[in-house]
């Protein structure tokens, strides 16, 4: 399927963004081939420089405001459950301004997709800390450095009730695509935190390249597991970053429920 659009791409030469591109397009491909309709597949952003990626894959979209992926795509969902329904946001986007919306996402376990392109740090308004930047790092909105400490949206995520929580690297198209397709199968809430640079404000290049590395041997179905996993990296420049899926459980989603509520057949 040609996912190609004829828009020009913006984005800086080197940023994360195209690695996700290039997986989430292959991921969409591969589900595709494998019998979801292609008009069954809707994708959103939010506000940032992610959310040009909606102009960039030929399927529905929509470009929804700052922080708001999670509930547009919640609407939609419900609206017509049928839909394949994959999010894209910002670590400004929505670690911080839609933080709220994401936590209950996750709580409802709405079955949706969110894919976060997490290169800590406001990259289209050139370069503000953002939820996600290490403490002490010094940016356009922190001179002296930055006096908060990072979120850890993995041990966040998993104890808000997502049941499905990974984290991929920019650097592993092959494994981020991989990891797109199992989320956007999992039936649940499932979200893919993508740590990136942003080449031109936060180039965390060297430092990602040198300290990435891929679990092997972690049970996912453990829910304390996951969260002493989660704690190996709390989002700072320092010590190695475990790459793969952190948490996967089932659990009713909040669309089966609530359609199974309102149809009077199974209403108590
Ligand atoms: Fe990517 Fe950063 Fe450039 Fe935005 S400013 S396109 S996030 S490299
Ligand atoms: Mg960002």
């Amino acid at each position: 399927m040609n996912l190609e659009t004829n828009m020009k791409n913006t984005w800086c030469p080197g940023c994360g963004h195209f690695s996700i591109l290039a997986a989430a397009k292959q991921a969409i491909n591969e589900i595709v081939e494998e019998g979801v309709k292609p008009e069954n597949i809707v994708i959103a952003s939010g506000i940032g420089c992610h959310a040009k990626i909606v102009d960039y894959i030929n399927v529905n979209s929509f470009y929804s405001i700052h922080g708001r992926v999670p509930p547009t795509l919640t609407g939609m969902k419900i609206a017509n459950p049928e839909l394949t329904a994959i999010g894209f946001a910002g670590d400004g986007d929505g670690y911080g301004e839609g933080l709220a919306h994401l936590i209950f996402a996750a709580k409802r376990n709405v079955n949706i997709t969110m894919i976060m392109h997490n290169n800590r740090i406001y990259g289209l308004t050139t370069g503000q800390f953002s939820p996600t930047t290490p403490e002490g790092m010094r940016t356009k909105s922190s001179p002296v450095g930055n006096p908060e400490f990072p979120l850890n949206p993995i041990k966040l995520m998993i104890a808000s009730g997502a049941t499905f929580v990974a984290r991929c690297s920019s650097f592993d198209i092959k494994n981020l695509k991989e990891t797109i397709k199992e989320a956007v199968n999992h039936k649940g809430f499932s979200i893919v935190d993508v740590i990136e640079p942003c080449i031109s404000f936060f180039n965390s290049t060297k430092y990602l390249k040198e300290n990435i590395y891929k679990m092997e041997g972690h049970d996912p179905t453990n829910e304390i597991e996951a969260m002493k996993k989660a704690s190996e990296w709390n989002y700072t420049l320092e010590g190695k970053i475990p790459i793969g899926i952190f948490y996967k459980v089932d659990k009713p989603t909040y669309d089966e429920l609530l359609l199974k509520g309102r149809n009077p057949k199974t209403m108590k």
